[in-house]
Protein backbone atom coordinates (compact mmCIF):
# COMPACT_ATOMS: atom_id res chain seq x y z
CA UNK A 1 0.00 0.00 0.00
CA UNK A 2 0.95 3.42 -1.09
CA UNK A 3 1.35 5.67 2.25
CA UNK A 4 -0.91 8.37 2.11
CA UNK A 5 -0.38 11.80 0.12
CA UNK A 6 0.28 15.26 1.93
CA UNK A 7 -0.59 18.11 -0.41
CA UNK A 8 0.98 21.63 0.20
CA UNK A 9 -0.13 24.41 -0.90
CA UNK A 10 0.88 28.18 -0.88
CA UNK A 11 -1.56 30.37 1.56
CA UNK A 12 -1.52 33.07 -1.58
CA UNK A 13 -2.30 30.31 -3.97
CA UNK A 14 -5.26 29.23 -1.72
CA UNK A 15 -6.53 32.23 -1.43
CA UNK A 16 -6.19 33.13 -5.19
CA UNK A 17 -8.62 29.83 -5.62
CA UNK A 18 -11.05 31.54 -2.95
CA UNK A 19 -11.57 34.43 -4.28
CA UNK A 20 -11.79 33.00 -7.99
CA UNK A 21 -14.49 30.49 -6.37
CA UNK A 22 -16.94 33.88 -4.46
CA UNK A 23 -16.67 35.73 -8.04
CA UNK A 24 -18.04 33.06 -9.75
CA UNK A 25 -20.36 31.89 -7.60
CA UNK A 26 -23.11 30.13 -7.84
CA UNK A 27 -21.64 28.74 -10.79
CA UNK A 28 -18.81 26.55 -10.46
CA UNK A 29 -15.11 28.08 -11.01
CA UNK A 30 -12.09 24.72 -12.33
CA UNK A 31 -8.29 25.22 -12.45
CA UNK A 32 -5.61 22.73 -13.33
CA UNK A 33 -2.68 22.49 -10.55
CA UNK A 34 0.58 22.53 -11.57
CA UNK A 35 3.50 21.64 -9.13
CA UNK A 36 5.82 18.56 -8.17
CA UNK A 37 5.49 15.06 -5.96
CA UNK A 38 8.19 14.19 -4.06
CA UNK A 39 8.85 11.70 -0.84
CA UNK A 40 5.18 11.51 -0.67
CA UNK A 41 4.36 15.58 -0.94
CA UNK A 42 2.68 16.72 -3.71
CA UNK A 43 3.54 20.85 -3.71
CA UNK A 44 1.78 22.78 -6.24
CA UNK A 45 3.46 25.75 -7.07
CA UNK A 46 0.84 27.18 -9.73
CA UNK A 47 -2.51 27.46 -11.16
CA UNK A 48 -3.61 26.78 -14.79
CA UNK A 49 -6.56 28.51 -16.13
CA UNK A 50 -8.53 25.58 -18.06
CA UNK A 51 -8.43 26.53 -22.11
CA UNK A 52 -11.88 25.31 -22.45
CA UNK A 53 -13.26 26.86 -18.85
CA UNK A 54 -16.99 25.99 -19.20
CA UNK A 55 -18.21 27.36 -16.42
CA UNK A 56 -21.51 26.09 -14.54
CA UNK A 57 -21.58 23.01 -15.90
CA UNK A 58 -19.32 21.17 -14.06
CA UNK A 59 -17.67 17.99 -14.72
CA UNK A 60 -20.30 17.28 -17.63
CA UNK A 61 -18.24 19.20 -20.19
CA UNK A 62 -15.34 18.24 -19.35
CA UNK A 63 -13.14 16.14 -22.18
CA UNK A 64 -9.87 14.83 -21.73
CA UNK A 65 -8.66 15.78 -25.71
CA UNK A 66 -8.97 19.11 -24.90
CA UNK A 67 -6.87 19.04 -21.86
CA UNK A 68 -3.05 20.72 -22.24
CA UNK A 69 0.17 17.91 -22.53
CA UNK A 70 1.35 19.10 -19.19
CA UNK A 71 2.73 16.45 -17.07
CA UNK A 72 3.51 19.17 -14.18
CA UNK A 73 0.00 19.08 -13.60
CA UNK A 74 -1.06 17.05 -10.40
CA UNK A 75 -4.69 17.80 -10.73
CA UNK A 76 -7.55 19.93 -10.46
CA UNK A 77 -9.31 22.09 -8.03
CA UNK A 78 -13.45 23.15 -8.48
CA UNK A 79 -15.81 24.89 -6.49
CA UNK A 80 -19.01 23.37 -5.01
CA UNK A 81 -21.17 26.03 -4.42
CA UNK A 82 -23.45 23.50 -2.31
CA UNK A 83 -20.44 23.98 0.51
CA UNK A 84 -20.46 20.00 0.20
CA UNK A 85 -16.81 19.34 0.02
CA UNK A 86 -17.12 15.53 -0.90
CA UNK A 87 -16.24 14.53 -4.12
CA UNK A 88 -19.45 13.65 -6.39
CA UNK A 89 -19.01 10.35 -8.32
CA UNK A 90 -18.52 12.35 -11.24
CA UNK A 91 -15.85 14.16 -10.31
CA UNK A 92 -13.87 11.14 -9.15
CA UNK A 93 -14.70 9.25 -12.76
CA UNK A 94 -13.24 12.16 -14.11
CA UNK A 95 -10.02 13.10 -12.76
CA UNK A 96 -7.27 14.55 -14.35
CA UNK A 97 -4.16 14.17 -12.57
CA UNK A 98 -3.27 12.60 -9.06
CA UNK A 99 -5.46 14.53 -6.48
CA UNK A 100 -8.73 16.69 -6.41
CA UNK A 101 -8.83 19.49 -4.72
CA UNK A 102 -12.88 20.72 -3.46
CA UNK A 103 -14.07 24.24 -2.13
CA UNK A 104 -16.65 24.83 -0.74
CA UNK A 105 -19.13 27.68 0.03
CA UNK A 106 -18.62 30.55 1.68
CA UNK A 107 -14.86 29.91 0.59
CA UNK A 108 -13.73 31.68 3.37
CA UNK A 109 -10.73 29.91 4.10
CA UNK A 110 -8.80 26.34 4.23
CA UNK A 111 -12.02 24.85 6.38
CA UNK A 112 -13.75 24.89 2.98
CA UNK A 113 -10.93 23.33 1.49
CA UNK A 114 -10.93 19.44 0.89
CA UNK A 115 -8.29 17.20 -1.54
CA UNK A 116 -8.64 13.95 -2.36
CA UNK A 117 -7.01 11.25 -4.47
CA UNK A 118 -8.32 9.13 -6.98
CA UNK A 119 -9.91 6.91 -4.79
CA UNK A 120 -11.54 9.36 -2.86
CA UNK A 121 -9.34 9.03 -0.19
CA UNK A 122 -9.41 12.31 1.99
CA UNK A 123 -5.83 13.68 1.92
CA UNK A 124 -3.79 15.81 4.07
CA UNK A 125 -3.80 19.67 3.06
CA UNK A 126 -0.73 21.66 4.86
CA UNK A 127 -1.31 25.27 3.92
CA UNK A 128 2.46 27.33 3.79
CA UNK A 129 3.67 30.59 3.86
CA UNK A 130 3.88 32.20 0.91
CA UNK A 131 6.94 32.19 -0.86
CA UNK A 132 8.49 33.13 -4.11
CA UNK A 133 9.08 29.81 -6.03
CA UNK A 134 12.85 29.72 -7.49
CA UNK A 135 12.66 30.86 -11.23
CA UNK A 136 14.55 28.25 -12.51
ZN1 LIG B 1 -17.45 18.37 -7.88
Amino acid sequence: MEAKLTVSIPRDLLDTILAGAKQLYPRESFLFLRGKKSKGVIRVSDLVIAPFAVHGKGFAGFSSYMLPMDFSIVGTVHSHPSGNTRPSHVDLNHMFGRIVMIVGYPFDGEQCVAVYDSTGEKLNLQVTASEKMDES
